[in-house]
């Protein structure tokens, strides 16, 4: 039984790689610009910095505050990160069930939203999904 459960979770790691190693490229890239890592029950995360600062410096249409990429949730601060982690992680079980399917999955759906004239953000299934799983009170993306 132990054993189906580690070679499960090592599946799920393996299947959300890709974007993982993504996560782990740019939150590399924030942590030389000052930011911080840590390891978060399997999930790394990394916050602040010049970076972060840099990007919530972005206009509105752009400004994010924390995203995931696999079993990375990046955020512009601490304390973005304490406040979203709880959606982002809803992300990391996505990026565990739909792996590289996840971003063209991700942006067909808020595609279909925008062609029917509602808000691409808000309204993607996947956004959706995580909001009623943990409702944030911060704008946030994926
Ligand atoms: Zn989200």
């Amino acid at each position: 039984m132990r054993l189906m459960a580690t070679t499960s979770r090592l599946l799920r790691y393996l299947w959300a790689a890709p974007y993982t190693l993504l996560g782990v490229a740019l939150g590399l890239l924030a942590v030389a610009f000052g930011g911080s890592a840590r390891l978060h029950f399997g999930v790394l995360e990394f916050c602040g910095g010049r970076l972060g600062a840099f990007i919530a410096s972005f206009p509105e249409p752009l400004r994010f505050s924390a995203m995931t990429l696999g079993h990375v949730i990046l955020a512009v601060d601490r304390c973005a990160l304490r406040e979203l982690r709880s959606h982002e992680r809803v992300h990391v079980r996505q990026y565990e069930r739909w792996g590289p399917l996840f971003l063209p999955a991700y942006l067909l759906s808020s595609l279909l939203q925008l062609l029917r004239g509602r808000n691409p953000y808000r309204e993607n299934h996947f956004e959706r999904q995580a909001y009623a799983a943990t409702p944030a009170r911060r704008r946030i993306s994926s």
